[in-house]
C-alpha cells in the first residue's frame, strides 16, 4: 500500500456508503421506459401465453386419429387471431403460428410434413404429442415476478411488460446532475484558440457519460478560477442537482479553488488515490446535493468517471446492481514496469480475441480513451507478460 494513498475499493466503499438513493418514484409510459430504473418490482397478472397456441403453420390433429400415413378430412381454418372449434373426430384443422389450438387437438404437424389435397391433407409424419404446441403460461406464469426492482430497463424488458398488458411502468426520476469545469485555461470548441489555452475537451466527454446513464444534465460550463467563482457555482448547483460533478481544480496548486469553495459552502473530503490515472478525488456535500471532484486531465477525469462517478450515480439512481462486470482476457502485450498503483491501461480488441495496449499510456493522451475498447485494471505493481489473463473491463460494461 502506498503511504498516504486511499486504496480504489476503500474510496470507493466510503463513497458509496454516502449515496443515497433518490426517493421520489414517477409512473412512466412503458413505451419510453427505456434506459429508466424500475422502482418496484413487476409481477404478471395473466399467463403468457394466454392460450395454447401453434407454434407453426401446419395443422393441428388429434394423435388417436393417425395411424401410419393417414388422411384426414381439413374441417376449419383456424388464423392468429381467430377461435377454432372442437376438432371432431377425424379431422384436422388448417392453423397458422400463434392461433389457438383447438379443443380435441393434441399436437400440430407443420406444413413441410402434410401434402394438402383439396378438402383433405395427408399426414406423412406423425407428431409426438404436444408437438409445435406452445402451452398456456410457457412463457409467464400467473402471478410470477416478470421484472425485479432496481434494473434499468432495456428495450427488452419494456417488450416483456407489455407482453402481460403493463403499460405504465413505476421507475425513480431521472437524477439531477450537476457539472462545472474548472480551468482559466479552457476554451469552447468554435471561439478562438489564443496562446497557452486549450479547448474543454472534459465538458463534451462528461456530458457524453451524464447522457448515457440517462442523468437530467445541469451543465453550469466553464468556471474561472477563483473562489468566489467557485462558491457561486456550487451554491447554484447545490439548489438544483443531487449530484455535482466538477471537473480540475482539486489538486492543491494555487489555482485549485475547489477544496476551498466546497469547505466554504458544504463539507469535503479529500483523497489521494492509489490509482493511475487519477490520484486526486474529492468527495463531499453541499446543501442536500452530493459533490464529487475528479482531476481536470482528461484521461483521469474520463477514468474516475467510470471507477467512481458511475457506480455512485447507479446507486443514487436506485440501481441494485452497480459494479461494472469484467471480462477475463488474454493480454497480448508485455508490461513490463508496472505502478506501485492500481492502474487502469487503454487497451483494444485484436482480431485474435486479445487484447492490444495503447502504446503510450502516458494520462495526458486522451486519443488513448478513444482508441481503446475498454481498461484493463490492473492490480499495483503487478507486471503483464504476453499470453497472461487480465480483467478487462469492456466500455460496453462500464457503460451500463
Ligand atoms: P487541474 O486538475 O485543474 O490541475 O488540471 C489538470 C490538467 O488537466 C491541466 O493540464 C489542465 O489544463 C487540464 N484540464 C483541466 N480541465 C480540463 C478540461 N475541462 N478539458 C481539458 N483539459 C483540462
Ligand atoms: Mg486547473
Amino acid at each position: 500500500m502506498n503511504k498516504g494513498l486511499l486504496s480504489v475499493d476503500a474510496a470507493l466503499e466510503l463513497l458509496l456508503s454516502g449515496a443515497r438513493p433518490v426517493a421520489d418514484i414517477e409512473e412512466v409510459p412503458a413505451l419510453e421506459a427505456t434506459g429508466r430504473v424500475l422502482a418496484r418490482p413487476q409481477r404478471s397478472t395473466m399467463d403468457v401465453p394466454p392460450m395454447d397456441n401453434s407454434a407453426m403453420d401446419g395443422y393441428a390433429v388429434r394423435l388417436a386419429d393417425l395411424k401410419g400415413i393417414s388422411r384426414l378430412k381439413v374441417a376449419q381454418k383456424i388464423m392468429a387471431g381467430s377461435v377454432g372449434k372442437e376438432l371432431a373426430a377425424g379431422t384436422a384443422a388448417r392453423i397458422f403460428t400463434g392461433a389457438p389450438i383447438p379443443a380435441g387437438a393434441d399436437a400440430v404437424v407443420m406444413q413441410e410434413d402434410c401434402v394438402s389435397e383439396k378438402e383433405e391433407v395427408l399426414i406423412k409424419k406423425n407428431p409426438v404429442p404436444g408437438q409445435w404446441i406452445r402451452r398456456t403460461g410457457s412463457d409467464v406464469r400467473n402471478g410470477g415476478e416478470i421484472l425485479p426492482a432496481g434494473k434499468r430497463l432495456l428495450p427488452q424488458d419494456t417488450g416483456l411488460a407489455a407482453s402481460v398488458g403493463i403499460k405504465t411502468l413505476p421507475v425513480f426520476r431521472r437524477v439531477r446532475l450537476g457539472l462545472f469545469f474548472t480551468g482559466d485555461e479552457l476554451v469552447m470548441p468554435g471561439d478562438p484558440l489564443p496562446p497557452g489555452r486549450i479547448y474543454n475537451s472534459n465538458r463534451f466527454t462528461l456530458r457524453g457519460l451524464a447522457a448515457l446513464f440517462g442523468c437530467e444534465l445541469r451543465d453550469y460550463g466553464i468556471v474561472p478560477d477563483s473562489l468566489e467563482a467557485t462558491r457561486r457555482v456550487l451554491r447554484r448547483a447545490a439548489a438544483e442537482c443531487d449530484l455535482i460533478v466538477a471537473s480540475g481544480g482539486v489538486s492543491v496548486g494555487d489555482a485549485d479553488f475547489v477544496k476551498p469553495a466546497v469547505e466554504a459552502e458544504g463539507s469535503l473530503l479529500m483523497w489521494k488515490i492509489a490509482m493511475k490515472p487519477g490520484r486526486p478525488l474529492a468527495f463531499g456535500k453541499v446543501g442536500n446535493a452530493a459533490f464529487i471532484g475528479l482531476p481536470g486531465n482528461p484521461v483521469s477525469s474520463f477514468v474516475t468517471f467510470l471507477v467512481f462517478v458511475r457506480p455512485f450515480l447507479l446507486k443514487i439512481q436506485g440501481n441494485s446492481n452497480v459494479e461494472a462486470r469484467s471480462i477475463n482476457a488474454r493480454a497480448d502485450f508485455d508490461w513490463t514496469e508496472p505502478d506501485a498503483r492500481r492502474e487502469f491501461l487503454r487497451v483494444k480488441w485484436n482480431a485474435q480475441g486479445g487484447l492490444d495496449l495503447y502504446p503510450t499510456q502516458d494520462s495526458a493522451v486522451l486519443t488513448s480513451t478513444a482508441w481503446a475498447d475498454g481498461l484493463v485494471d490492473n492490480p499495483a505493481r503487478q507486471a503483464i507478460r504476453k499470453g497472461e489473463r487480465v480483467r478487462f473491463l469492456p466500455y460496453s460494461e462500464l457503460y451500463r
